[in-house]
């Protein structure tokens, strides 16, 4: 653009420059005339208001070329604008219960796996807080706690619609779509029992108080659900399956579906726009393998 710019602004002064000089032909150097006064560094021949002309073309040239160094300036900044870099290997993915343990398709829980943390947080519920269903891990619980604080702070109002949900949880809310909808739209949306991430205790469905566009699509386009996109991330929080990327993930959009993995990681993920299958380079699994990755304590 700088150049452009330049290229511009020079052929109009030039075109300027020679049409203001045609109107003023040069005075004629005669023996009797010095062209520079030794005394003054001046021409004498020009006149001061062709002097005073010459020199505007000059501080427009300058202006453009200051011009550009402040935009070079700019984009270099924004080039070294500070990037996370986590280390991926600083907690195992193939571990249960650590914090990054990536679920899916292709990678299964043990059946008798209990995250050993559980715990209610202090937020709006869908469910009695007896309810198994309303806990989640201690981290993610408090991160939770302080998110939903944020947002009614914006008067953003949130609940926990869905967190922890053991093995035999996961039995019957996956037969039971399966009951109403099929299998195969039920794969698109919920995991067979052992595949899904919220038997870790880490994954947190989310809803406006009121319930309106509850576990459907429609919510990302709620106040709710815009706060939730914009900021989840800060509390380490990411939307796992994100839209147009079921691809990457083997699930449709669900904008309400939490994971949280910490804010480090959230931070990357968010500023990335990558899947934790991309980010660790995992296989990407669309359908159920006949041999699952088998995840385990210890791992
Ligand atoms: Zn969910």
């Amino acid at each position: 653009m700088c150049t452009l710019l330049k290229v511009s602004l020079i052929n109009i002064l030039k075109l300027k420059f020679k049409n203001s000089t045609s109107r003023q032909p040069p005075v004629p150097v005669t023996h009797l005339s010095p062209v520079i006064n030794p005394a003054t560094g001046q021409n004498p021949q020009l006149p001061q208001r062709q002097r005073s002309k010459r020199l505007v073309p000059i501080l427009l040239i300058l202006l453009v070329l200051l011009f550009c160094l402040v935009l070079i300036r700019k984009n270099t900044q924004t080039a070294k604008a500070p990037t996370l870099n986590v280390n991926r290997s600083q907690y195992s993915v193939n571990d249960p219960s650590s914090i990054w343990v990536v679920v899916n398709k292709g990678r299964v829980l043990p059946s008798d796996f209990i995250p050993a943390d559980l715990a209610v947080p202090n937020v709006a519920l869908r469910l009695p807080s007896s309810d198994p269903e309303m806990q989640l891990r201690k981290t993610a619980a408090t991160a939770l706690e302080q998110m939903f604080s944020a947002a009614n702070q914006q008067n953003v109002h949130l609940m926990l619609a869905s967190g922890y949900r053991s093995y035999g949880e996961q039995v019957s809310v996956y037969s039971g779509f399966v009951g109403t909808q099929g299998v195969q739209s039920t794969d698109a949306s919920s995991a067979k029992p052992g595949y899904s991430e919220h038997q870790l205790g880490l994954a947190a469905d989310v809803e406006p108080t009121d319930r309106n566009c509850e576990t459907d699509p429609c919510f990302a386009a709620t106040p709710e659900g815009q706060w939730v996109a914009a900021n989840s991330y800060k509390y380490g929080f990411i939307i796992r399956y994100p839209k147009d990327k079921q691809n990457l993930t083997g699930y449709e959009y669900e904008p309400w579906h939490l994971r949280f993995v910490g804010s480090a990681l959230a931070m990357q993920l968010h500023g990335n726009g990558q899947t934790m299958e991309q980010f660790f380079g995992l296989p990407v699994y669309a359908d159920y393998p006949a041999n699952p990755y088998q995840l385990k304590i210890g791992q």
